[in-house]
């Protein structure tokens, strides 16, 4: 063979795609020669303190997009650890605090916005300053509780705008889960007026309806209830795994770090999927069904439950 013909098919065994977003790629990792990446933005998903994670993603039909191993993977081996994007209130229930998530029913509210919070020490926190000054242009409301279904969704928009990176990640990991037209419609006739408020200040004019119920489709389908205040957390790549009772991979959270480990639970075979039981922190089936049906849609199980 040619030294031309030789440096050609080797080339062409070199090409690959991107084990994170699937783009087209020539470069793959020289420690387990396992995986291609397109970007140091995504190698560093791949490798950290010289561990290289055994996963990749991939489309199957039916199904969307689903973490695969990338290599054989023995039980207790840990295969991705995920940070939070986005951290924010429950959706529903009584007051809580904008800060730090707790229920509140004392007196006390954000000096600035007049929303509760729990006290002095949560005034000054820093999760609730992102949005602080969005809702003192509707400080006077009288139904808050009704208003915390958009905090999640704001504290996100207000991310993607300062960190191209995380606006990336939303776009290439999570466009698949938009929300049905009837969720649209009853967005646009139930919420339009306030999401035009929020739309005007100059944090998120960048952003349009569209923007807000695409976020909010995203963060219902994929975020994980998490801590005593069940807030809600999105965590990019850990959200694309799908469920299953036959779960081979287990997850760990860290609350206070905003961090999820998932750890084998078996022995997992290269090309297998990788596949999580979400439930397992939640006692009983009741209220198993209620909580899967309130936060995960049922397109993403690889089972019914
Ligand atoms: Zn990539
Ligand atoms: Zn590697
Ligand atoms: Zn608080
Ligand atoms: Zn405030």
């Amino acid at each position: 063979m040619s030294t031309k013909a030789k440096s050609k098919s080797k080339s062409r065994e070199r090409k690959g795609h991107c084990f994170l977003c699937g783009r087209e790629s020539t470069t793959s990792c020289t420690s387990c020669q396992k995986v291609h990446y397109c970007s140091r933005e995504h190698y560093i998903y791949h490798r950290q303190q010289n561990y290289c994670f055994p996963f990749r993603i991939v489309w199957r039909a039916g199904k969307g997009k689903c973490m695969i191993a990338s290599r054989d993977i023995s039980a207790l081996e840990l295969i991705l650890f995920d940070t939070a994007v986005v951290v924010g209130p429950r959706n529903k229930g009584g007051p809580v605090c904008l800060d730090c998530g707790k229920e509140t029913n004392n007196p006390y509210s954000c000096g600035i916005c007049s929303f509760p919070l729990c006290g002095e020490l949560c005034q000054v926190g820093k999760a609730h300053q992102e949005e602080c000054r969005i809702l003192q242009k509707i400080s006077s409301i009288k139904d808050k509780t009704s208003v915390y279904q958009w905090i999640t969704p704001i504290r996100l928009l207000l991310k993607m705008a300062s960190n191209p990176r995380i606006y990336r990640q939303i776009q290439f990991l999570l466009d698949n889960n938009s929300t049905t037209v009837e969720e649209d419609e009853s967005v646009k006739n139930t919420s339009k007026d306030l999401l035009q408020i929020f739309l005007r200040t100059d944090q998120l004019k960048q952003f349009s309806l569209e923007d807000f119920i695409w976020i909010r489709g995203i963060l219902a389908t994929n975020c994980l209830m998490f801590g005593e205040e069940e807030s809600r957390a999105l965590f990019p790549h850990f959200s694309l795994m799908n469920h299953s009772c036959c779960a081979n991979a287990k997850h760990t959270i860290y609350i206070n770090k905003r961090k999820i480990a998932v750890q084998a639970q078996t022995d997992i075979k290269e090309g297998d999927e990788i596949v999580i039981n979400y439930v397992t922190f939640i006692q009983g089936t009741a209220l198993r069904r209620e909580k899967l049906k309130g936060v995960w849609k049922y397109n993403k199980f690889t089972e019914n439950n």
